[in-house]
């Protein structure tokens, strides 16, 4: 693995305990609150605009609640944003590195010195607790910092070997125009670290949200100009991603796609980005990041107590809408029982309610479309296996679900192997260590997982045999660190590109081998 240039730390966490803190980000909620309901405008070639169709952002533990409204962009709009970033891609590729990578730390002190206004626009438009919109902008943060610095790797010319009567150099070339879709879970820190990878190598983006989050990333872009980045080096489109997605993916101007998202999406995204358009000269890059339905294995052999901690925190943290979290714990017959017994002993106490009341462990879920999905595979659920803990809808306004827990089910069960991307964790009952593992590996995703276990021959096992993109040994298996734990899955889970680590620059250069006969 190579060092990062010029060093590199992650950002520490504000800590809310402490009472200056917790008055900070509370003055950092009412001034957010008082900015509800403001219009954002696309930004096109430079230029902002409004489009006579809007649509609302709404806070989901109060959906009465306006957070933002955006322009609905029309397929013409998004055609004209791809020939925008197209057309300043020369301008912006000529960009001295040196030059865009100040940009870029410039824009990582911008957030670190408003992260708890960031903060307090994910706890009112994602649902997120304080702590996950905490760790969401440091991640963030995180990003900026880190592909600054790698970016300087790749703006110096790769080590090739020099042959007699040569000179030989390989030098990194950025793409062209891409598009940036993200998801609205981690709608600061993934779009964050898709968009600069992207800028910061050198290509130009139109920057497409999702509708669920669209303020948190139209604050994103504004702090971007005021870093420094041109008002044409990026474009911003909001609108439905079935209205204008396919205009964006399929534009002959497009080089890449960079998507993080669902894999019903994701795979529409590669299928139409591999057909070659009238004009086009290249073959579409697609980095696609999708879904997981990530396991837990307990061992016999497992401290019980780090185990029911740590699958609590990766089933429930966030609601469950995590593509790392925990959705299966595959279980040791020989401590199953106790297991349940003391994760749903936690479980039940677990406070659900408004994501901007500091006591509440859980939020609401990100809107009514996923609380009813979610609530289906629950019943679902029900039938399949044995309800030990929540399965209910708390009342009041917010899409709250209580952390759900159902006991029994087995491999080829509908809530063992569909994403259901919400608070349910299915616990399943094995035989022994390789049947564990079998089980684990018994699903078309293959994103995150985890093992407790005290035995070392059992953790070999599991490094050779579980086969996901980010495997634990002993911990959680959600919360990856930009830097230690590049991020990325197997399979259904994606392309692996492995965010946060030392290749995801890659992703959105292209190498130039030249070679020159002395003469
Ligand atoms: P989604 O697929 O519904 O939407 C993702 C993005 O795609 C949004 O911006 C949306 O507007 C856009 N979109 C929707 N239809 C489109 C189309 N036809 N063409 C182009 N764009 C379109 O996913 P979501 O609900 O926003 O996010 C949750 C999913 O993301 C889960 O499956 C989760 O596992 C996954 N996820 C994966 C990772 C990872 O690193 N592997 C990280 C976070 C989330």
């Amino acid at each position: 693995m190579s060092e990062v240039p010029g060093g590199f730390k992650n950002e520490a966490y504000t800590d809310f305990a402490v009472p200056e803190n917790r008055k900070a980000m509370e003055a950092a909620l009412a001034a957010v609150r008082a900015q509800f309901g403001r219009e954002y405008e696309l930004l096109i070639a430079g230029s902002r605009l409004k489009t006579e169709e809007k649509f609302r952002s709404l806070n989901p533990s109060r959906p009465s609640e306006v957070i933002g409204v955006h322009q609905k962009a029309t397929p013409e709009l998004a055609g004209m944003a791809v020939d925008a970033a197209y057309s300043f891609f020369p301008e912006w590729s000529g960009t001295p590195a040196a030059r865009r990578v100040e940009m870029l730390l410039t824009a990582a002190d911008l957030l670190r010195r408003r992260k708890l206004e960031f903060d307090a626009w994910l706890v009112f438009e994602a649902g997120k607790t304080w702590p996950e919109a905490e760790a969401d902008v440091a991640e963030a943060i995180d990003f900026c910092e880190y592909y600054a610095r790698q970016m300087l790797r790749f703006a110096a010319p790769a080590p090739v070997v020099q042959l007699p009567g040569e000179s030989t150099r390989m030098v990194y070339l950025p793409l062209g125009a891409g598009i940036i879709i993200p998801p609205w879970n981690f709608p600061l820190a993934i779009l964050v670290g898709m968009t600069t990878a992207a800028l910061v190598a050198g290509n130009t983006v139109v920057i497409k949200p999702s509708s669920d989050t669209p303020t948190i990333a139209a604050k994103f872009a504004g702090l971007l100009l005021e870093a420094g980045f041109p008002d044409r080096s990026f474009c911003f489109l909001t609108g439905s991603g079935a209205a204008v997605g396919d205009v964006l993916v399929e534009h002959p101007k497009t080089r890449f796609v960079s998507f993080t998202g669902s894999r019903d999406v994701g795979l529409r995204i590669n299928e139409l980005a591999a057909k070659p358009q009238k004009g086009q000269v290249w073959i579409k890059r697609v980095v696609a990041e999708m879904g997981g339905k990530d396991a837990i294995i307990v061992d016999e052999e497992a401290d019980l107590d780090s185990a029911v901690d740590g699958v609590l925190a990766s089933a429930f943290g966030y609601q469950g809408q995590k593509c790392s979290a925990c959705s299966r714990a595959i279980v040791s017959e020989k401590l199953y029982d106790e297991f349940l017994e003391r994760l749903t002993a936690k479980v039940e106490k677990l406070k659900v309610g408004p994501a901007d009341e500091p006591d509440n462990y859980m939020g609401p879920v990100i809107n009514q479309r996923a609380k009813e999905s979610i609530l289906s595979y629950i019943e679902k659920g029900k039938q399949e296996g044995r309800l030990v803990a929540g399965g209910e809808s708390p009342p009041g306004e917010g899409y709250f679900i209580r952390p759900t827990v159902i006991a029994g089910v087995e491999s080829k069960a509908t809530i063992f192997q569909e994403e259901i991307f919400g608070p349910v964790l299915a616990v399943t009952r094995a035989k022994d260590f390789d049947h564990a593992l079998e089980l684990a590996n018994d699903s078309e995703y293959g994103l995150t997982g985890a093992v407790y276990t005290r035995n070392p021959e059992k953790i070999e096992k599991a490094r050779d045999r579980f086969f996901v993109g980010n495997l634990y040994i002993n911990r959680k298996c959600t919360g990856a660190m930009v830097g230690a734990h590049p991020f990325g899955g197997f399979n259904m889970s994606g392309t692996d590109s492995k965010a946060g680590g030392p290749d995801y620059l890659l992703q959105f250069l292209q190498a130039k081998s030249i070679a020159e006969k002395q003469i």
